[in-house]
């Protein structure tokens, strides 16, 4: 955590106040009785081994929303491990897993409802955008490590003060005045992974950023504090902007945050950017409708459209991010303008088939999201998916050995020659494969 501390309730008037028993009815109109049950029954049980519980962080902000049932965390003053073990002993069927390197226990109820548990925490940076170093505090020092106001927030589990609401950084005023406020001047600088978290958060809750925080925002930016964050963490944040829903929405964001350079070099027309992006999504979502068993890393499906016009901006960064499927990235990056003008040329299905071949999952996605849904290129691209792409050959290099034909290279050669003939329709089954074989003068004539 760094020095000094803004201090929201002086500059923005507060919500004004929000009682226990308000809180416990709206728990239980929102959550219902069932868990409203399970969170007293954990209250308890913490309570009993000396530690005070609370609802804490993105559950609590989105409870004061009244959005839909949102993932729920706890934060233990105490021993999280014995919570949550007592609370599994206790508690009706609920399983506990403790993870000891991060203090975290998962709860998971018989229903498939389950509660994270971490330990309450101040948090050091010993140098700016580094890990920091944990310590164990109680629950004001906890939210005071956090990355915004409004995520600063906690609701508390005791059986004596069930409900009672803490805000000491007029998280609720924030949220019902819409703005993206951090705790102290030093947030960003201390964990550049919060803009983009922030980001985040401005899009899904359509928040401004308060006057100073955008300040704090332009001096971490001034300082050049991604540059100090490792590839991994930044593609982190990154993918999961690149997976929101309203990607559009965020990418505006992005330059009116200026952090267009994360993604890319150069700053881009938006619109047919943004139009580009909506079909990519619109391709992602057919391709998961089609294969919901096949995995796909949306965001390289949307790198890919990104990058399309700068190949060597993504080669370097591709060296520091681990993007999954991303080898494959630089590779469509140089075939993807080639394959529109080859495939008018294709003559036969086979060859089509070769020149989707040549690139990768994202990159057949991305080349779709150039072109209406309705467009040739589109419509061959998905016949490939779910046609061509599956297609086996009906015989295999065991039937062919059987067959008299020696292993090596030249097998391979045949094996190729017969997937193209079966994608061109000219065999379907073992027979017809065999009767072409022999037409090729690949097979003798008279088998022995
Ligand atoms: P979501 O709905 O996206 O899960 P969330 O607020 O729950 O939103 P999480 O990433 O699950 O986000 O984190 C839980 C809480 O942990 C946050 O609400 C915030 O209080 C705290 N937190 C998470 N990451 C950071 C960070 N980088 N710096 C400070 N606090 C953080
Ligand atoms: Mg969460």
């Amino acid at each position: 955590m760094g020095e000094g501390s803004l201090d929201a309730q002086s500059t923005t008037p507060s919500a004004g106040p929000l009682p226990a028993t308000q809180i416990h009815q709206m728990l239980r109109q929102q959550w219902g009785d069932a868990l409203l049950r399970r969170l007293h029954g954990i209250g308890r049980i913490a309570a009993n081994l000396g530690t005070p519980a609370y609802l804490v962080g993105g559950c609590v902000r989105d409870f004061l929303q009244n959005h839909p049932m949102p993932d729920i965390d706890l934060a233990i003053e105490g021993d999280v491990r014995a919570v949550a073990e007592a609370c599994s002993a206790e508690l009706s069927g609920a399983q506990c897993t403790y993870h000891p390197y991060f203090g975290t226990a998962i709860l998971r109820y018989p229903d498939g409802f389950q509660l994270d548990l971490a330990r309450c925490r101040i948090e050091h940076y010993p140098a700016p955008a580094a890990l920091p170093e944990v310590q164990p505090a109680a629950i004001q020092a906890d939210l005071i490590r956090r990355d915004f106001t409004i995520n600063a927030m906690a609701i508390s589990l005791d059986p004596e003060k069930f409900g009672e609401f803490l805000d000491p950084y007029g998280g609720r005023t924030d949220l019902q005045r819409r703005l993206l406020r951090v705790l102290h001047p030093h947030s960003f600088l201390d964990d550049p992974t919060r803009i983009l978290r922030g980001l985040r958060f401005a899009v899904r809750f359509q928040l401004q950023l308060e006057a100073s925080t955008r300040g704090l925002l332009e001096e971490a930016l001034t300082q050049n504090i991604f540059a100090r964050l490792s590839g991994a963490r930044l593609w982190r944040e990154l993918k999961y902007l690149l997976e929101l829903t309203d990607l559009p929405a965020a990418l505006e964001e992005l330059g009116a945050w200026q952090l267009w350079p994360l993604l890319r070099p150069t700053p881009l027309e938006v619109e047919p950017l943004l139009a580009k992006i909506r079909r990519g999504q619109q391709e992602i979502h057919w391709f998961h409708r089609h294969f919901p068993d096949e995995k796909l890393c949306d965001a390289a499906v949307l790198l890919t459209i990104l990058w399309r016009d700068i190949p060597w901006a993504a080669e370097k960064r591709l060296h520091y991010w681990p993007v999954t499927d991303g080898r494959y990235i630089l590779n469509d990056l140089h075939r993807l303008s080639e394959i529109p003008a080859a495939l008018a040329k294709a003559s036969h299905p086979s060859a089509v088939a070769q020149l989707w071949e040549s690139l990768s999952l994202p990159g057949i996605l991305a080349l779709l999201a150039e072109y209406p849904e309705t467009d040739t290129i589109t419509k061959s691209g998905r016949y490939y998916l779910l046609k061509q792409r599956g297609l086996t050959s009906p015989l295999n290099g065991k039937d062919l050995q059987a067959m008299g034909l020696a292993p090596g290279p030249q097998l391979g050669k045949v094996l190729r020659h017969l997937h193209d003939a079966r994608l061109d329709g000219a065999i379907k089954d073992k027979e017809t494969a065999r009767q072409w074989l022999i037409r090729q003068g690949i097979l003798p004539s008279i088998q022995p």
